[in-house]
């Protein structure tokens, strides 16, 4: 096996990249700015990147497995794009233009898959071969995987739990476009949306009744001292998210659900409350599965990148 590998999490603003040993160890991260528009090659602007830190190191191009790209929008699994908004890119076949800039061997993924990937490698999921990330950040976003691969779809879409829908009887509209999506009740926005109509629909005292600008963190810290109507929120948000889960579940029957993103700072009121919900949606076995929350942060994107280029070597 190779020594070593690059893992390149390219964002809408930012690209953050890291040089690991292919057994799992990060030896260096850094961040470079993403030049999106016409007269900017982002792919270019990675390869260099990663030149620059082979020369600092002294390694060369036949010590690496390669490098793993992660990227906002649907991946094919020849590693193409029809379509990535916040990239400015319309069809684009990336592995292939990477593999020309940069002279190795290149996977790419959409960036919340490679994030759980990345759990199951050396986060939250590690020692599992079955794992559904769920990231509640402004948005739902999933990744799953299954037997230790990561399942990407006919389309790209595969793992997309934030867009299943769980409530046919929703008047207000996703940013997909949709009704009733589960990131309209379980992403930060989505907590905050459902605690103001709750606030307006009932005269019951609380504290978040004086907050300024209400956010999901301060309905979560409500719930943990014991604000009754913050309680209340918080149960059905995780009831929400627990019967979502459950179709996962009955879909890909993961060891594992980890949990991350922003709202997971809340930590365990958040798994706790979600597998007493999930328990009582599921049947058999499936009560043994297990809810831990994402241990890598930022940093799973880049971790997951990685892992999808090690093992890969012809
Ligand atoms: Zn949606």
């Amino acid at each position: 096996m190779k020594k070593y590998a690059f893992g390149a999490d390219i964002g809408g603003t930012t690209v953050k990249l890291g040089l690991f040993t292919t057994e799992g160890e990060l030896l260096e991260k850094w961040e470079i700015t993403t030049r999106t528009g016409e007269e900017f090659d982002i792919l270019q602007d990675v390869a260099d990147s990663c030149r620059g830190m082979m020369e600092q190191k002294k390694l060369g191009k036949e010590e690496f497995a390669g490098i793993g790209i992660g990227v906002p929008g649907p991946v094919r699994d020849d590693g193409s794009v029809d379509v990535c908004v916040n990239l400015g890119w319309g069809k684009k076949q990336v592995r292939d233009e990477m593999e020309a800039a940069l002279g190795m061997s290149v996977a790419v993924g959409n960036d919340a898959n490679v994030a759980a990937l990345g759990e199951m490698w050396q986060g939250g999921g590690k020692g599992y071969e079955n794992v559904a990330m769920v990231t509640l950040g402004t948005g739902v976003g999933g990744g799953i995987i299954v037997g230790g691969k990561m399942i990407s779809g006919a389309h790209g879409y595969g793992g997309e739990i934030g867009h299943m829908c769980i409530n046919t009887h929703e008047t207000e509209y996703c940013n997909c476009g949709k009704r009733g999506c589960l990131e309209q009740y379980a992403s930060a926005t989505g907590i905050v949306r459902m605690a103001k109509k709750a606030l307006e629909a009932s005269e019951e005292d609380s504290v978040l009744r004086k907050a300024d600008s209400l956010t999901a963190k301060d309905v979560l810290d409500a719930a943990k001292f014991g604000d009754a109507f913050a309680v209340k929120l918080t149960e059905d948000f995780c009831r929400r998210l627990a019967r979502g889960l459950s179709f996962v579940s009955c879909v890909t029957d993961p060891d594992i659900f980890v949990i991350g993103g922003g709202v997971s700072k809340a930590g365990s009121i958040i798994t706790e409350t979600v597998k007493k919900y999930f328990d009582g949606y599921v049947f058999g076995s499936q009560k043994d599965t297990k809810f831990g929350l994402a241990t890598l942060g930022n940093d799973a994107g880049i971790y997951g990148c990685a892992k999808l280029i090690i093992g890969t070597e012809k």
